[in-house]
Order: structure tokens, then sequence, then C-alpha cells
């Protein structure tokens, strides 16, 4: 499935994250000599050790929710931070990337389902953050664009329209703060089973595993 998959999101000038957790090194180092680059985790400690033992020129994307404690074990050499949800992990996230002298991109992620149980940011908070953000400003940190996850489910209506409102979304904080920062530029949306619904409504970047890996 992978080629398809590849094929697909690049015939659309969409990047593909393969998400590999729970996934072993040679899973992804096959995936890896066909010519994958990013890959997505969501567990800090997987994530370094698939860092030290693979190719370094891989893009290491966290998509799960960063605990505060765990951003020094990845500061170093994360690619992509798709789960920004409160300003103090972005504090702490600029402060450990200052350390390494970096600048990590990240996206905020935004609670676009009905369901409960996920992380995620109100469009309310968002301007909170931003607004503080505008007064002190966070140098270590490049704030890409947004991410969201739609309800596991078989409704794709409802799948459609959480897709609609991350672009919504997207588009208001774009006015509102980032209207001269072509950097502001990324929808991190779509998984498996709702990528191509995803890409149809906006998504730059889709989070794609089972699909490519096989069930976990
Ligand atoms: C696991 C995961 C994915 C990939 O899910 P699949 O259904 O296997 O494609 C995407 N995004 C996040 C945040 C995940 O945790």
């Amino acid at each position: 499935m992978y080629k398809e998959i590849q094929k697909y999101c690049s015939d659309r000038n969409v990047s593909l994250v393969a998400v590999s957790k729970t996934k072993p090194i040679e899973d992804i180092q096959n995936l890896y000599d066909q010519g994958q680059r990013i890959f997505g985790e969501n567990k800090v400690q997987e994530m370094e050790e698939k860092y030290y033992k693979l190719p370094k020129d891989i893009s290491w994307h966290i998509i799960g929710h960063l605990q505060k404690n765990k951003v020094k074990y990845i500061a170093s050499f994360v690619g992509m931070i798709h789960s920004v949800d409160s300003l103090e992990l972005l504090q702490i996230i600029d402060k450990e990337a200052k350390k390494h002298n970096r600048i990590i991109p990240v996206l905020l992620q935004f609670h676009i389902s009905k369901e409960d149980t996920k992380f995620g940011l109100q469009l309310s908070e968002a301007y909170g953050i931003m607004d503080d953000v505008s007064i002190n400003p966070i140098e270590n940190i490049n704030i890409v664009g947004v991410m969201g996850m739609a309800s596991f489910t078989d409704n794709i209506n409802l799948i459609r329209s959480e897709f609609k409102l991350l672009k919504d979304i997207f588009t208001n904080l774009k006015n509102r703060y980032f209207s001269t920062q072509n950097s502001f530029s990324e929808i991190s949306m779509g998984m498996s089973g709702d990528f191509k619904i995803a890409i149809e409504e906006g998504s730059t970047m889709v989070r794609v595993g089972s699909a490519i890996f096989g069930a976990r």
C-alpha cells in the first residue's frame, strides 16, 4: 500500500507522515529504503530509540500528547511537534530548543471531534496563547500550522465537517496572527481511514500508520 499512498499524496502536494509507532526498526528501514523520510511517533522514549538506530536524515515527528518533562529528551533532533496544546508546553519547547540552538517547528493541536477523550485546544484558547506570544516572543519555535483528529466513526459527513472546522480555524489564525508569515502553512489532518477526505478538505500533511504498516 505504501507506494500507492505515497503517490496519492505527492500528486496532490501533501506531505506524508508514516506513523511508525509500535513498529520495529526493520519496517521503518524498509520504508526508508523506498524513499520515505518523515516518520511519526507518539511516545518519546520509543522515538528516541528509533532515532539512534536509524539514518540521521529521517525527520521524526511527535504526533501524540507530549508531556512537558519529556521535551528535553527530543529537543536536539525532533523534526516537528504536532501536538502543542498549552502555552506552558510551548514555553518549555522554546527553552529546550534554545539549549540546542535550534528552531523547532510546531503545530497547534485543536479539539475538532465530539469525543472528549482527545487532546486539543479550542479556538479561544489558541487566541490566548497567540496573544501571549505576541507580547513575550518565543524565538526558538516556529508555529507552522494546526493539527486535529476527526471522530472515530463511519459517518463521513461528520468527519468531513470536522476537517472543515480545522481548515476554518487555520484560516482564522492565519488572518489574525500570521498574515505576513508564509511559514504558517500546514494543516495536519487525515489518518488511514480518512486521509482522502482530509485532503479534499485542505490537508497539507496526513499521518498514516496502519494503511502503510498493517494493523497494530
Ligand atoms: C496512531 C495515530 C495516527 C495514525 O493512525 P492510523 O489509523 O494507523 O493511520 C495518526 N495520528 C495520530 C495522532 C495517531 O496517534
